[in-house]
């Protein structure tokens, strides 16, 4: 990799009063290891720049861990904490503004308001996009109803990334299986699932434009696009067009991140599947460990070309004059030196 910094894109963090809400969120049954979690989750200083500094990321873009606002039952309430965290994350921005960048927390209990307040998080408060974690109190993001903020996304050209959550309620294929919760499994499907309700349901076909992102290698679904393509073939009963198929739309409006997938054969599938230009390196801090996924990414057989696509220069391509690393030029200069 050399000098040039690597951007991660799903590195996480959590404010006191978000605490609460988080509290099913327990990644592991030792004590030890989750009061630490917590630890470096709330800090933006020490701890979070070493990891950064341990694993050649030079800048991250940080976000309120699961469940965040979202699971604020009040809508008029989630939209105060929203804003709240926004102008949080926007202070550590603005103090280091060379290593953090921010996906704003949105209020989608109320979708007009969620609207306003990613309007507000790009054009006042310097943020890159938003955060999106799973659903919102049962709802998901391909009903009409949130229509208005998807238009402002789309407008704004502002990334949207969807992050799994535990799936309401307990469906029948978990019950009495608690080893499948969590990011072992349940949240796979749902972020998967996430995903093709936009496609299925007709949302990229309404805002075209639109630029997402999903982690976790893509929640498999790089890897199951032909079948999913094949049988609603199947289920049309007739051939679709190229640009009917789902493989289409997900490779027109989404990108992938690499967290807590460290397996060369996954990204290798995902690369083929989707693209060198929409696979991007992120870390899922405080979670995973930046020193694992870092000599992953460089151990793996890619060019060196492909390399720096995934480490850094797809995440700038994306993120774009939002991020104040990259205004043109800069990346040349810093190769040469
Ligand atoms: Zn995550």
């Amino acid at each position: 990799m050399g000098s040039v910094g690597k951007i991660a894109l799903e590195e996480h963090f959590i404010t006191e009063e978000l605490v609460p809400y988080a509290a099913g969120n327990r990644p592991t049954r030792d004590d030890a290891v989750f009061v630490e979690l917590r630890r470096r989750l709330a800090d933006f200083c020490e701890s979070r720049l070493a990891g950064m500094d341990e694993a050649g990321i030079e800048f991250a873009v940080l976000s309120a861990t699961v469940p965040g606002v979202q699971a604020e039952p009040e809508p008029e309430r989630s939209v105060g904490l929203a804003r709240r965290t926004n102008d949080r994350l926007a202070e550590e921005v603005r103090r280091r503004p060379d290593r953090y960048g921010g996906f704003a927390a949105l209020p989608l209990q109320d979708p007009v308001a969620a609207a306003a307040e990613l309007e507000r998080a790009v054009t006042q408060l310097g943020l890159a996009g938003a955060m999106v974690n799973g659903h919102t109190l049962g709802h998901y993001l391909d009903e009409t109803r949130f229509d208005p903020f998807w238009e402002a996304a789309e407008s704004l050209g502002a990334p949207i990334y969807l992050h799994p959550t535990d799936p309401v309620g307990q469906p029948a294929m978990f019950a009495g299986r608690p080893e499948l919760n969590g990011a072992v499994w349940s949240w796979t499907v749902e972020g998967a699932t996430h995903a093709l309700r936009l496609i299925f349901g007709g949302t990229l076909r309404r805002f075209p434009r639109l630029r997402l992102i999903l982690g976790h290698m893509g929640e498999t679904l790089p890897a199951v696009l032909w079948r999913i393509d094949n049988r609603a073939r199947a289920v049309a009963g007739r051939d679709l067009d190229r640009e009917e198929t789902p493989s289409w739309l997900f490779r027109r409006n989404f990108w992938i991140t690499t967290t807590g997938v460290c397996d060369p054969a996954a990204l290798m599938t995902a690369i083929a599947n989707v693209g060198e230009d929409r696979v991007m390196f992120s870390v899922d801090y405080p979670y995973e460990s930046g020193r694992v996924a870092t000599a992953f990414v460089e151990a793996a057989p890619l060019s060196e070309a492909v390399r720096r696509k995934v480490c850094r220069e797809n995440a700038a391509a994306l993120l774009g004059p939002k991020g104040p690393l990259w205004s043109p030029g800069r990346d040349e200069a810093r190769e040469g030196a």
